[in-house]
C-alpha cells in the first residue's frame, strides 16, 4: 500500500506534542523502557512515570502517564524532550502513542508553525504559548 507524504517535519518543531499534559503509557511501553534504560519496570515507573486520576468518572480510573518538566517556550513538556535541540532523546524507546501522533500525514501545530514563520519571514521563530 502507498504510503501519504507526511506533511509536516518534527525536525524543524518545537515538540508541541511533547507538551501534552497527558502522555499516556502501557505496559508494553514501559517494559521497553526498562530495556532501554536498562533498569527495572519498577524504577521506570517510579523515576519517569506518574499516575493520572482521571475526572468526572464515576469510578476511579488512573493513566500512567510519562512525567513533565518546565519549559521555556511551553509551559512544561515530557522530561525526554531536549529542551535546546527540541528533540526525543528515547526516540527508539518512545511510547506508542508518541509513535502514533498526529495520526495523519497533516500535523495541524505544524501548520500554525509554518503559518508563524512565514509571516514572521524567520525559518525560525516560534510562538511561546
Ligand atoms: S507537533 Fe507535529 S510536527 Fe511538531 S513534533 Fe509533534 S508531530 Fe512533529
Ligand atoms: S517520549 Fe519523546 S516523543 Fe514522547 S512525549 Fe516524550 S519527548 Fe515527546
Amino acid at each position: 500500500m502507498k504510503r501519504k507524504k507526511l506533511k509536516y517535519n518534527c525536525l524543524k518543531c518545537t515538540g508541541y506534542c511533547c507538551s501534552y499534559d497527558r502522555i499516556e503509557v502501557s505496559e508494553k511501553d514501559i517494559r521497553r523502557l526498562a530495556q532501554y534504560f536498562e533498569i527495572s519496570q519498577q524504577d521506570v515507573k517510579s523515576k519517569h512515570l506518574k499516575t493520572y486520576k482521571l475526572k468526572n468518572k464515576k469510578e476511579n480510573i488512573f493513566e500512567i502517564i510519562l512525567r513533565h518538566k518546565k519549559d521555556h517556550i511551553f509551559k512544561s513538556v515530557c522530561k525526554f524532550l531536549d529542551s535546546e535541540s527540541r528533540q526525543c532523546t528515547i526516540y527508539h524507546a518512545r511510547p506508542k502513542v508518541c509513535r502514533q501522533y498526529p495520526n495523519s500525514p497533516k500535523c495541524g501545530y505544524y501548520e500554525f508553525l509554518k503559518f508563524e514563520r512565514k509571516q514572521q519571514g524567520d525559518k525560525s521563530y516560534y510562538p511561546t504559548l
